[in-house]
């Protein structure tokens, strides 16, 4: 039988989805064509504790493509595999306060501004392991696989609608190319990235993915180190000042918990050294950004008094 405590987090999970429900502002992606094919009316919420326990409600099992809350996991896997030190000569760290998809390239270093935006993570896509997109997809799928503690598969048709509207995405790679900060060539690059996007996920491997990081990099499910503590704690540093583009300084105040979101409508927030949360609902503001996602966080936040900086 559920403990006690595990029907209280149920009562609460529901409250903020029901609550979340009526919203209808906002609209599902359509600049990549399959993503338009969503149901806008899908909505589910997942905690996972970094011991290890899942609550979810409502469609938490519905499956969608991970898009951008990818950023931040192909990020840490960089991070694993050359060190803050090397990323950071191919990528900064700084909010751009620019929507995701800008033309953002910072003109002393040549480098995106930050890994969360689309031009810097297509640069941390190019510094994974591997010489083919192929090769490099093995490691990137692998890993968000781990970070998610069950084995990920790729949307084909997702996948081939970004490789074919994906032109802004290739010059941005270009760009990154031509300044001598894109680790590959920008069809490599590109390549891993769309497929990166196109990895399907629910809400619940949201809330697991986010655990990994809040628990330090172990995976709270399968126990698993999937990235070493430092990396996690760079990794969730980079998400609460850059996760949620142009509104991420807004969220920081209202919401208090590091998160990134996805135009596939998930995303991914935690709290250091207690839970991950994952939320999926398909309709985006004007920023990209799930709107009942953020109405749901937000609730939590703060009906539960769940922003990092409370006094406790
Ligand atoms: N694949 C999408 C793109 O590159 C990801 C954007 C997002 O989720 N914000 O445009």
């Amino acid at each position: 039988p559920p403990s006690p405590l595990s029907s209280a987090f149920a009562a609460v999970l529901d409250s903020v989805l029901e609550h979340a429900r009526p919203e209808a502002s906002g609209a599902v992606a359509t600049y990549i064509p399959e993503l338009a094919v969503q149901d806008p009316e899908q909505l589910g919420i997942a905690l996972a504790s970094v011991r290890g326990t899942v609550h979810e409600a409502g469609d938490s099992a519905a499956e969608f493509t991970i898009q951008s809350v990818s950023k931040p996991f192909v990020f840490a896997l960089a991070l694993e595999q050359h060190g803050l030190a090397e990323v950071m000569r191919h990528v900064g760290l700084e909010p751009s306060g620019e929507p995701f998809n800008a033309i953002s390239l910072d003109e002393q270093t040549g480098r995106p501004l930050n890994p969360m935006i689309n031009a810097g993570a297509i640069v941390s896509s190019s510094l994974i392991r591997g010489d083919s997109a192929e090769e490099k997809f093995q490691v990137i799928g692998a890993g968000l696989s781990a970070f998610a503690g069950r084995s990920l598969d790729v949307d084909e048709a997702v996948f081939e609608s970004e490789v074919a509207t994906g032109d802004r995405n290739r010059a941005l790679a270009y760009l990154a190319r031509s300044a001598g900060t894109l680790a590959s060539t920008s069809d490599v690059a590109t390549t891993a990235y769309f497929r990166q996007c196109a990895v399907n996920v629910n809400a619940r491997d949201l809330a697991i993915m986010a655990a990994t990081l809040a628990g330090g990099g172990v995976n709270p499910v399968t126990r698993e180190r999937v990235v070493r503590e430092d990396v996690a704690r760079w990794t969730t540093a980079v998400m609460t000042s850059c996760g949620m583009y142009d509104a991420s300084g807004e969220w920081l105040v209202r919401v208090g918990l590091p998160a990134k979101s996805g135009v596939g409508g998930g995303i991914a927030a935690l709290q250091p050294e207690q839970f991950g949360i994952g939320t999926f609902s398909p309709r985006l503001d004007a920023r990209g950004n799930s709107v009942r996602g953020i109405s749901m966080l937000e609730s939590l936040s703060e009906r539960h008094g769940l922003h990092m900086l409370e006094h406790r």
